[in-house]
């Protein structure tokens, strides 16, 4: 039988009366048999996701603080939705046993894995369905990645096709048997594995928004939807910023096949965006780009020195800098006698002045400078490759809205063209590319 797999987010299980949408958008289509859950996000924009809860609670019991109010909290929107849903569930009594745990110092990520755990669990009640806890199945190695032997063991419990089976998200077990939790949103990297192990036509991830936007909708207004983008750009996409799908969601259904949609549960009826191994002949043509991502918390140190492109293995002794801190970077443009290394302000984690000292010492370069507050704007599209003028377009748009252009960066592989400019430009610059490639009048999604 053909299969579905279905990932809701937070804001699709917030309350009861988004557990009523899930369950239709489970009835409307039996091929989706398994669902994957995250943990009840924000009824409200002032309200707290379930997950900051529990590493709220975490903290506060690690501090020997009492935890009354933000546990009440959460055992409140629990039993809340149980009682709204008329569920008769073991809740309370896991809940009162969790805050035992969380008074005698149970892990941070056994912690944060509850909001799942418990989510899942009443799902399960809610559909009738099968509960699985990924602890027993998913394996993840030290380095956060999955490991292969997880789809064996999931294909297993998954197995019954009959069968409507919920998963928690978010989190699986390490080699100690630990419980170990991906990175924020990993939700959509549980779905995604559960598509590859049960063999799924089809990984959806329903979301509050009807797909990918060609822009961030908080910097433009009513940007388009993106009907159809490619496994590559949505990764690139999603690493540079645009938090619809999880960037290493992608890695598990791409080597399997398997296409992804993005949906709506909001609004089931709207399309939403699909994510396919390789784009078919139309696509892009009416927009040229897939689409555009940015970062806004860049730095830039630059290392200046004559006849640096004698200097064989300077980039390697300049590189190695950032590897004894363990910062990684994004890129690192370079030119006859002078070179830059681009790096996220969370990853620097305050260490600037720690790597020029050590770039001065080891490298002694005629020149060091550091440019903090640098956006990076991503223009993404593989249609890019076969396009001429697509750099100019996005240039001219810049120069018109005078917007000082500080590095330029294009990978080989042509799917993006990276834009490095002033923070305080980098709304106005994201809104003037935009407009370069999708026309005023064009009709919005
Ligand atoms: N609940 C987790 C988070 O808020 C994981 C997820 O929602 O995907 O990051």
């Amino acid at each position: 039988m053909e299969r579905i797999v279905a990932k809701f987010g937070g804001s699709s299980v917030a309350d009861a009366a988004q557990f009523r949408k899930v369950a239709a958008i489970m009835q409307a289509d039996p091929r989706r048999r398994i669902l994957v859950v995250s943990a009840p996000g924000k009824r409200r924009p002032d309200e707290a996701k379930i997950t900051d809860l529990l590493y709220l609670c975490h903290d506060m019991a690690a501090m020997a603080t009492s935890i009354d109010e933000p546990f009440g909290l959460i055992t409140e929107r629990f039993t809340g939705i149980a009682a709204e849903l008329g569920i008769d569930s073991a809740l309370p009594g896991l809940l009162q046993t969790f805050r035992r745990e969380l008074e005698a110092g149970c892990s941070r990520e056994f912690a944060v894995s509850r909001g799942e755990f418990f989510c899942a669990r009443l799902m399960a009640e809610f559909l009738g369905a099968e509960f699985v806890d990924p602890a027993n199945h998913i394996l993840l190695r030290g380095n956060g990645l999955v490991d292969p032997v997880s789809y064996e063991r999931l294909r297993s419990r998954l197995a019954d096709e009959s069968r409507m089976y919920v998963m928690a998200g978010f989190y699986g077990r390490n080699r100690q048997g630990e419980i170990t939790t991906f990175s924020r949103g990993g939700s959509d990297i549980s779905g995604a594995i559960a598509a590859r192990a049960a063999g799924a036509i089809l990984y959806e991830n329903w979301t509050d928004t009807s797909g990918f936007l060609i822009a961030d909708p908080r910097i433009v207004d009513n940007p388009r939807a993106i009907e159809e983008i490619s496994f590559r750009e949505v990764r690139e996409m999603a690493y540079m910023g645009a938090s619809v799908f999880h960037d290493e969601a992608i890695l598990p259904v791409r080597e399997a096949g398997i296409p992804v949609a993005i949906r709506n549960t909001n609004r089931p009826e709207d399309p939403g965006t699909r994510i396919v191994p390789k784009l078919g002949a139309k696509a892009l043509t009416s927009t040229e780009i897939a689409g555009i991502s940015g970062l806004n918390n860049a730095t830039m140190i630059t290392v200046e020195k004559s006849l640096m492109n004698k200097e064989i293995g300077f980039a390697h002794r300049l590189l190695g800098i950032f590897l004894q801190h363990n910062i990684s970077f994004e890129h690192c443009p370079s030119s006859i006698d002078s070179m830059s290394v681009i790096v996220l302000d969370n990853k620097l984690r305050g260490l600037d002045q720690t790597v020029l000292d050590d770039i001065g010492r080891q490298l002694e370069p005629d020149h060091l400078s550091i440019e903090k507050n640098l956006a990076l704007i991503a223009v993404v599209g593989e249609g890019m490759v076969r396009t001429v003028g697509i750099a100019a377009k996005i240039f001219t748009a810049l120069a018109a809205a005078h917007i000082n252009v500080r590095v330029i960066n294009q990978g080989a592989s042509e799917i993006n063209i990276i834009v490095g400019v002033a923070a305080g430009d980098y709304e106005e610059a994201v809104r003037a590319i935009y407009r370069a490639f999708v026309p005023e009048e064009s009709p919005t999604a």
